[in-house]
């Protein structure tokens, strides 16, 4: 029925319809298509919504909503087409002047007819049932997450981030519920049957931004230099909450501080306030004025590492710099969404590094970027930053290693190419120019451009818009060698960047700096025993060929080299030349890995160091070798775990040990531990330490599995762990038809909710112990993943791949995944790709492991 109106407002009206970039003469898809939003840009100005919830005191009862949506039309003729992704009988009416006005609810959309429209403001009322989907009930509290596109789950609006609005929100709660919302408090009225509560209009937001929280939460204020800070949190420990407060209350003021001093740009949101959210779903959301934060990465214990503080102070730069990067300046669609993140995560170093100077922040940066980037960036589904996004209910796929991890190493080139201080000009300028509105990576680039003579169109076109990374190559000719990136034979590129070469002799040492623009060719005459060591400092990105002498003579003479940046660096190389076929046969490597682990004492080392091992052990080793290594690996990873004294450390070792350790004499040291019968000095196993060590035991022995995991279930207190075990045991039986019924069960989507759950059940279906009898479950996870990228929170489908080929090495699972893209040639290609990233190990092991 919409379509034939739409298209008699075409075959009357054809005057009207050119001034707007495209007719809406075609019944809207699900979701906002890229042509929806642009026609919707063009169309409407002065968004404001006034909503109203009535939230019951029962977590079941359906939530009444009225909003009333005001807007003026640039297309006075134009039928109106609100997002609403619920069935038609949760919307009861729609008003325009106070008359019921005729409407269609189609494909998650509340369709208005063209009508005339006044010249001005106009005013519409709709009477609703809100979503739950994305209202994260609970019994006594809840809260919004609406990123990217799940406000219009909860109620009718425009959704999409380049039409910004002021919301103000009125919410009737339960009596004795706290409330937190963009909007400052205006208004608030404890009724007998309900309290009230009324915000102020927000500045102008995307709609992803929009929040509010309202339960029992407990409150604190803090003023710090005339700002006003609250506080809204669950914990009920008042040691543990009065232990933090103070810290989370200054943190967030030294940002804001920060960040008002290096954009020249005041707070722009009036009020601040946070909300700690048990489990919520990520470390933080930035939601202007009420920022939500996971509460147990805030509330630290007492002994809190290192690591864990210094991820609290990142965690609150981050989402305090995003008020400025992603709130006052948003990205116009959804496939520049990477920008927010890597500012936001740049400007948290910024902030936050100089207050821990006892970390190796360089090193963290490399390990904690380039080998994420580069397990998707060497494989068939690369992706580039900036993607395609043909609708925003794809959003969702765009989110992955390369935009957390490239990004950033992309980002710091971009600062050391134009410095510092041009940088942060350029963002000042890119700020004032767009705030409360919106901006392309493509507009920042401008401003830049206009202030260098850099040609930065083409360097942003390789680094952002392009996917994949440069190799570069030692070439030895007779008496001269050579170290250049290898030409681009697909599209031509150079990729300028900084790199360094140390060319060593014994005890002489040279450091070589070659020209970026020449893609960084140094040529040098050859002399015996010499070791070329590229990207010393770690900071070019791309694969770096090192000949096999100079691999040797690193890994034999690791403890000579003092700098644990280089060590990091080479370890990085010499790991991506074995993946490329360049390093030798797997049983080499690690051997020389094994001989390597005991001279590693710095703590991010000694965790990539494990992570390869176990790598090349599970994935890379034929079975009779593994085998042979393991007395090997065993013995090793033990007598590391005793005699370290370092006690985030010797958890390291523990867990390793736990994963790789299998025999039966392993096996004996891991029950006893589980049993409490044999202790480790300065290993103190909590109750999830205890649920793990049943879990692996189970996996090694699964005659008794369902006998140990029903002991430790026995044992468990927290009734979210005890549901967790009962869902994973059937993973555990011996019994090939109940693991069979488990994966069936995961077909339903109400099977998979708790995703963190079903991902840990798939690591153990899928481990490689088990690989040949769960491989016949490959195929129907790929015939699931588009379902499961529907239902899914962002990071589903990726993680749904990985954990399902995780443990798979066998080339009849290789066979499986190319099949099944060979089959479907129509296939979405962000999914594909993630097929392709999810295989590339794989794939590779395949090879390696034919080769010998
Ligand atoms: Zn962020």
């Amino acid at each position: 029925m919409s379509t034939r109106f739409f298209a008699c407002t075409i075959v009357l009206f054809p005057l009207i319809l050119i001034g707007c970039q495209r007719p809406l003469s075609e019944k809207p898809e699900k979701g906002v298509t890229f042509e929806l939003n642009k026609t919707r840009k063009s169309l409407y100005d002065s968004l404001a919504y006034d909503i109203t919830l009535w939230i019951p005191e029962k977590r079941t009862d359906s939530i009444r909503g009225e909003i009333k949506i005001q807007f003026q039309l640039s297309n006075r003729k134009s039928p109106v087409i609100l997002d609403f992704s619920q069935p038609a009988k949760m919307v009861q009416g729609v008003r325009y002047k106070g008359e019921e006005l005729k409407y269609e609810v189609e494909n998650g959309h509340i369709l208005l007819p063209a009508r005339r429209w006044d010249s001005g403001l106009n005013e519409i009322e709709i009477s609703f049932t809100a979503g739950d989907l994305s209202l994260n009930r609970n019994e006594a509290y809840l809260y919004t997450l609406l990123v990217p596109d799940r406000a219009s789950t909860c109620f009718p609006l425009i959704d999409q981030p380049n039409i910004k609005a002021r919301y103000t929100l009125t919410l009737h709660t339960p009596v004795g519920w706290e409330a937190v919302a963009n909007g400052k408090l205006v208004e608030k009225r404890e009724l007998k049957d309900n309290w009230y509560y009324r915000f102020a209009p927000t500045q102008p937001i995307s709609s992803y931004l929009f929040a509010f929280a309202t339960g029992k939460f407990s409150k604190r204020n803090k003023k710090i230099g005339g700002r006003e800070f609250s506080m809204y949190y669950r914990e009920t420990d008042h040691v543990k909450v009065d232990r933090n407060a103070d810290s989370i209350f200054e943190m967030h003021a030294h940002a804001l501080d920060w960040l008002e001093e290096y954009t020249g740009i005041a707070y722009p949101f009036g009020k601040f306030d946070i909300a700690l959210i048990p489990s919520f779903q990520y470390g933080g959301m930035e939601h202007p004025g009420a920022v939500f934060y996971n509460e147990s990465a805030l509330f630290l214990d007492e002994n809190a590492t290192i690591n864990k503080r210094l991820a609290r102070a990142n965690v609150i730069a981050h989402e305090s710099a995003h008020m400025w990067f992603g709130d006052l300046v948003t990205m116009d669609w959804f496939n520049d969404v990477w920008l927010k993140e890597v500012f936001a995560n740049f400007m948290a170093a910024k902030i936050v590094h100089p207050t821990f100077p006892e970390m190796n922040h360089r090193l963290r940066f490399l390990l904690a970027h380039y080998p994420a980037a580069y397990d998707v960036d060497r494989t068939l589904g690369a992706n580039a930053i900036i993607q395609e996004l043909d609708n925003l209910n794809n959003a969702g796929s765009l989110y992955g290693a390369i935009i957390y991890h490239k990004a950033p190493v992309v980002m710091r080139q971009l600062e050391m190419k134009i410095g510092e201080k041009l940088l942060r000009e350029s963002l000042q300028d890119y700020l004032k120019l767009y705030q409360f509105d919106n901006a392309k990576w493509d507009d920042l680039i401008k401003i830049i451009d206009e202030k260098t003579p850099l040609d930065m169109k083409s360097w942003s076109d390789t680094w952002v818009k392009s996917a994949g990374m440069p190799s570069y190559e030692l070439v030895m000719k007779d008496t001269l060698c050579s170290y250049a990136q290898l030409p681009d034979q697909k599209e031509g590129r150079i990729w300028l960047q900084p790199l360094q070469l140390t060319l060593a002799v014994g005890d002489s040492v040279h450091t070589l700096t070659p020209d970026s623009n020449t893609g960084n060719n140094a040529q040098w005459t050859a002399s015996s025993g010499l070791s070329v060591f590229p990207n010393p400092d770690g900071v070019a990105y791309g694969y770096f060929s090192m000949d096999t002498l100079s691999v040797q003579t690193f890994l034999s003479n690791y403890q000579q080299y003092a700098d644990p940046v280089f060590r990091g660096s080479q370890l990085v190389n010499i790991w991506e030349g074995f993946l490329q076929g360049d390093g030798g046969k797997p049983p080499v490597l690690l051997a020389r890995l094994l001989g390597v682990l005991p001279k590693e004492s710095n703590s991010l080392l000694v965790d990539y160091l494990l992570g390869r091992i176990s790598s090349i052990y599970w994935k890379f080793l034929t079975e009779e070798q593994r085998q042979y290594f393991q007395p090997q690996v065993e013995t090793l990873l033990w007598k590391q775990l005793l005699i370290t004294k370092d006690l985030g450390l010797k958890n390291t070792f523990f867990k390793s040990y736990k994963s790789m350790a299998y025999s039966p004499e392993a096996q004996e040291k891991l029950k006893s531990l589980w049993l409490d019968s044999l202790r480790i000095e300065g290993l103190s196993l909590s109750e999830e330490d205890k649920i793990s060590l049943a879990h692996q035991l189970a996996l090694y022995n699964p005659e008794q599995s369902q006998q140990i995991l029903n002991d430790q279930r026995a044992k468990v207190l927290n009734p979210d762990r005890k549901g967790k075990m009962t869902f994973m045991m059937p993973v555990f039986s011996a019994d090939q038809t109940v693991r069979d019924s488990f994966f069936d069960s995961l077909k339903l989507p109400e099977n998979r909710e708790k995703e963190s759950w079903v991902l840990e059940a798939l690591h153990f279906l899928h481990h490689p112990l088990k690989q040949f009898n769960s491989i016949k479950y490959l195929k129907p996870s790929m015939d699931l993943l588009q379902e499961i990228q529907r239902t899914g929170d962002i990071f589903f489908p990726t993680r749904w791949m990985d954990h399902s080929f995780g443990g798979h090495s066998s080339p009849e699972a290789a066979a499986i995944a190319r099949q099944f893209i060979k089959n479907h040639p129509d296939y979405p290609v962000f999914l594909r790709d993630k097929i392709f990233q999810a295989t590339d190990l794989l794939e590779r092991a395949v090879q390696l492991k034919s080769a010998q």
